[in-house]
């Protein structure tokens, strides 16, 4: 290697094509004698790794001194700058330095050549803090997404959230790779094993998006064909990058290029399903499109670089990682915004379910609770009483008066019977049907409900309420039961029972269960035919 140091200007090849087949060596030299050096500082030659087997630089002096230094792989280790390059101090003397010759063995990619500097140590420092800064940053809010989605898929079990979140996790890893801070947790990672899991962490972020735009595009937005589509480009990505990781000698300075094109069919159908999609009005393509938007760009960029048709430098890198960077904050708010849609549309639809439900246990007319609400009560509790009510001849109230009176008279009664139980949280009143009512409330003792039913019967045959218009004389009979925990169906019979009794004893009055009355003695033969009639 060293020997190769003494060919002269003239015997090395500098054109773009020096980086062939046949050697395994690549040799950059650099002039100093016309450069501008400050006197004085330290200076550092920097350069991207990328990854090689072995490196020799031989830094010249103007009085003819010359100072060798090898670098193993590992150096780029232990001298990382989070600007994804690694530094080597140049040896101080006295003489101006004048040329610097760097002999490499088996760089992967041409940036290793192309982006070597020379900077003065305490601005290579300064910078290499500030981008450690930045990277902590990016790391950082790379977690974010992390954590969200796993707060999101609590409540939204949906996959693209489990894309977006290998995606940021993948996205972590290049991150953390590719400044050069995973040196930091495992200073022993091999340089070439650095560089593949630069590439490899950055496809797979690529991968995982693509399966996130998949997932998150409306159903329907992308046609089975165009699916097919991406899928062959995504595996055609995925090939070449498990290819270029066995490093195979014979593709190997060609491997970059391809890694880097295999993206353009993928690019290509990706695009084309996002237009698809984003004609047919699709919310998610619009955040996609902007997710992709940078990395679309610098394809073509990255591609003719890696091809060696222009030179960007290390800039292209920070440009590529920003361009990843807007892929998840894009993609990220395209998960909130989703979020934020199904979670309005998940509102409506329990606000829906609980006005059907009030709509479905409560009875049209009165407002009171229905007989569905009624029959959900599987048992009355201890010390609470069930009253049963039934208009006395309402039949005859809507022959006299017509149907809208009728109507009007079982709102009269109803809003009576809510005024007189107001004053009892725990107590319910619900319509069972036609002009017949019923009550559930919390009593002591049989004489208090005695109390509370006649309260309400006088209330009613008073017509003691603000009603909009005049009111026809009206008379209920009740019927009353005091649970002792019976089962609902049970105390209902009884009540019920109870009520009969009331109406056969001539009407307008209320007989408890337990009252010991034989209606056979009072019943009139009308009303034992309208009984009759009843069962
Ligand atoms: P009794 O004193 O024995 O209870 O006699 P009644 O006339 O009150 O009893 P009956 O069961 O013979 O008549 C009930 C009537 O209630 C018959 C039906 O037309 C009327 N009805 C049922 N539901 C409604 C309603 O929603 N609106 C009106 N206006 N009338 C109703
Ligand atoms: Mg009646
Ligand atoms: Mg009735």
């Amino acid at each position: 290697m060293q020997s190769a140091l003494e060919l002269s200007q003239d015997g090395l090849d500098c054109g773009d094509g020096r980086f062939d087949t046949d050697s395994q060596f690549v040799r950059v030299s650099s002039d100093l004698r016309h450069a501008f050096l400050p006197a004085g500082d330290a200076l550092d030659w920097e350069t991207n790794p990328t990854s090689f087997d072995a490196m020799l630089l031989r830094f010249t002096y103007a009085d003819g001194s010359e100072a060798l230094i090898d670098v193993d792989p590992q150096m780029a280790a232990r001298n990382w700058r989070a600007n994804t390059r690694f530094a080597v101090p140049v040896p101080h003397a006295k003489a101006m330095l004048i040329s610097i010759d760097a002999m490499i063995e088996r760089p992967r990619a041409l940036t290793t050549m192309t982006t070597a500097r020379l900077v003065e140590h305490r601005v290579a420092a300064h910078t290499h803090f500030l981008r450690v800064g930045l990277t902590m940053l990016v790391g950082g809010m790379l977690l974010v997404p992390i954590f969200y989605n796993m707060w999101f898929y609590r409540a939204l079990s949906a996959r693209f959230m489990l894309w977006h979140s290998a995606m940021s996790a993948m996205m972590l890893l290049y991150v953390a790779s590719n400044s050069g801070l995973v040196f930091e947790i495992m200073p022993n990672l091999p340089l070439h094993l650095r560089f593949q899991l630069n590439s490899l962490s950055m496809t797979l972020a690529i991968i995982c998006a693509v399966g996130f735009t998949v997932d998150h595009l409306e159903s329907g937005m992308v046609s089975s064909r165009w699916q097919r589509a991406i899928l062959a480009a995504v595996s055609l990505v995925f090939i070449v990058q498990v290819v270029t990781l066995f490093d195979i000698e014979a593709i190997r300075p060609a491997s970059r290029p391809l890694y880097i094109a295999s993206f353009v069919p993928l690019g290509i159908t990706l695009m084309g399903a996002l237009v698809l999609a984003a004609r047919r009005r699709s919310r998610a393509a619009v955040f996609v499109t902007i997710a992709f938007s940078a990395l679309a760009l610098l394809l073509p960029v990255a591609l003719l670089e890696a091809l060696g048709f222009i030179h960007i430098g290390a800039v292209l890198d920070d440009l590529v990682t920003a361009a990843l960077v807007l892929m998840v904050l894009a993609t990220s708010a395209a998960v909130g915004d989703r979020f934020m849609v199904i979670r309005t549309r998940l509102d409506r639809a329990r606000n829906r379910v609980a006005q059907l439900s009030v709509m479905a246990n409560t009875d049209g007319l009165t407002g009171l609770a229905n007989r569905r609400s009624f029959g959900n009560v599987q048992r009355l509790h201890r010390s609470h009483g069930l009253i049963v009510l039934d208009i006395d001849r309402f039949k005859r109230i809507n022959d006299s008066f017509g149907h809208p009176v009728g109507d009007a008279v079982l709102c009269h009664v109803a809003r009576i019977m809510r005024e007189a139980l107001e004053d009892q949280p725990k107590a319910t009143a619900f319509r069972l049907g036609g002009e017949e009512f019923a009550a559930i409330i919390p009593v002591s003792s049989e004489e208090e409900l005695r109390q509370r039913a006649e309260g309400l019967r006088a209330s009613i045959a008073a017509g003691k309420t603000s009603g909009p218009m005049e009111m026809p004389n009206i008379t209920v009979s009740i019927g009353a039961v005091l649970s002792d925990g019976l089962p609902l169906a049970e105390a209902y019979s009884l009540a019920d029972a109870a009520m009969y009794r009331a109406k056969s004893c001539g009407r307008n009055q209320t007989v408890l269960a337990s009252d010991e009355i034989r209606p056979e003695e009072r019943i009139d033969p009308l009303d034992l035919a309208d009984r009759n009639m009843r069962f």
